[in-house]
């Protein structure tokens, strides 16, 4: 018998936020054991619904939305995407450079598909949400990872940045809010970053999808709004602001200066009518969900479930000897860090694996974010203050006695 592998292409691909530690945890709950799930950002199952109006809007829309859409989208989605983007200072986006996508996942993967030749670099975050360097490497690219600093509150180390620019470079993935440390940067930093694209002819890619669930009164800057030169991609969705990650709808805007990058636009154009279109149900909520009340903002005050829930984890985390944290300021993530001189973890996985195999709790440990020290993991603090409770008082009951 012939036997099939999994092509080459997928050989240093990794996705370890949906790898070995969770197939242990679908083990474990299909053998009737309660495992606590602190790994994935999927609100509607911790209790956190989609707003009436936009789940009336879908419902109201089947009928017509039953058949194929312009590969790019529904012009009524797409025209509320732009405004969007006018409200948001990004300049000159017009309905023909706004896609939208099965989340902004596919789109992640489009941007790179169309652009990358074997040999071409991509920077991007350490850590890092990882479907960015999967998406650069499965292109054939190779991801170059910049250095994002814990001790300037996770903000990226424009020097290291400058250091890794090389004539392959193609351009300089920004996650702003950041998955998974919860950072939310300033003008100044994405200012600095704009200059670096400007000064090296790079394309930048912003991912935004965080943007509506910032706390603390603070205000999310747009890198496009900073870079009118500077072809730019941003990307952006309804996911974990209206809480529909199942629905699977997401953009991406193209804007900046254009024409030296013609063929890579066809190239986008080529991919985005291979896959005919994207969800036509969910981009006829994208009008609404945008226009309409925007419930997330509750959730981030005082009083408000991400906001009280940010304020317990943090807490309680800072309290467990031997882990220090930098407090996040937006979407739902904390990254704590481990003390090696207290833990000695040279392998986070297996870290991992101990913590759910002794505790029942689920995290990610920090080299599934391109983290190279193995003395971080992330927590998604969606669950509620029960059950974070009943968590944290587990893991830090491990952390009393754990070490490798
Ligand atoms: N970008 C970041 C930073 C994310 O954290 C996620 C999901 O967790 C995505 C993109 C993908 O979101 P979706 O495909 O649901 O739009």
């Amino acid at each position: 018998m012939r036997t099939y592998e999994k092509s080459t292409k997928l050989d240093n691909v990794c996705y370890d936020i949906r790898g070995p530690v969770m197939d242990e945890a679908n083990r474990m709950q299909a053998a009737g054991i309660d495992v606590l799930k602190l790994n994935i950002g999927n609100p509607a199952p911790f209790g956190f619904h989609a707003p009436d109006e936009v789940i009336k809007d879908m419902s109201y829309n089947l009928r017509d939305t039953e058949g194929y859409s312009d590969s790019k989208g529904l012009f009524s989605a797409r025209k509320a995407i732009m405004q969007y983007c006018q409200l948001k200072h990004i300049p000159n986006v017009g309905i023909d450079d706004i896609y939208t996508g099965n989340g902004v996942s596919e789109l992640i993967t489009m941007s790179m598909q169309g652009l990358l030749n074997n040999g071409d670099e991509i920077l991007v975050p350490s850590p890092d949400y990882p479907l960015w360097t999967a998406s650069v490497t499965l292109a054939g690219g190779t991801a170059v990872h910049y250095i994002c600093d814990e001790q300037s509150d996770w903000y990226p180390d424009i020097d290291d940045m400058r250091s890794k620019i090389t004539p392959n470079t193609k351009g300089i993935v920004v996650i702003n809010p950041n998955n998974p440390t919860g950072a939310l940067y300033p003008k100044e930093i994405l200012e600095q970053i704009v200059d670096l694209a400007r000064e090296f002819d790079l394309i930048l890619f912003a991912d935004e999808i965080y943007d509506r669930l910032v706390m603390d009164g603070r205000k999310h800057v747009a890198l496009a709004s900073l870079a009118p030169d500077v072809f730019t991609i941003s990307f952006n969705g309804l996911s974990k602001s209206h809480r529909v990650a199942g629905y699977r709808i997401g953009w991406m805007c193209l804007c900046g200066r254009k024409d030296h990058v013609k063929g890579y636009i066809e190239g986008l154009n080529l991919l985005s009518s291979m896959r005919l279109c994207s969800n036509v149900p969910a981009q006829s909520i994208v009008q609404t969900s945008l226009g309409g009340y925007q419930s997330a903002d509750e959730l981030l005050l005082p009083g408000g479930r991400i906001y009280e829930q940010r304020e317990y984890i943090y807490n309680a985390l800072c309290d467990i000897p031997g882990v220090s944290v930098v407090k996040p300021k937006a979407s739902f993530y904390i990254f704590p860090k481990l003390d090696q001189e207290k833990f000695h973890i040279k392998d986070d996985e297996k870290f991992a694996l101990d913590l759910l195999r002794e505790k029942k709790i689920l995290i990610t440990c920090g080299t599934g974010f391109n983290c190279t020290d193995p003395d971080h993991f992330r927590i998604v603090y969606l669950p509620n203050i029960v059950q974070l409770k009943t968590a944290m008082g587990r893991i830090a009951d491990f952390l009393s006695y754990y070490h490798q």
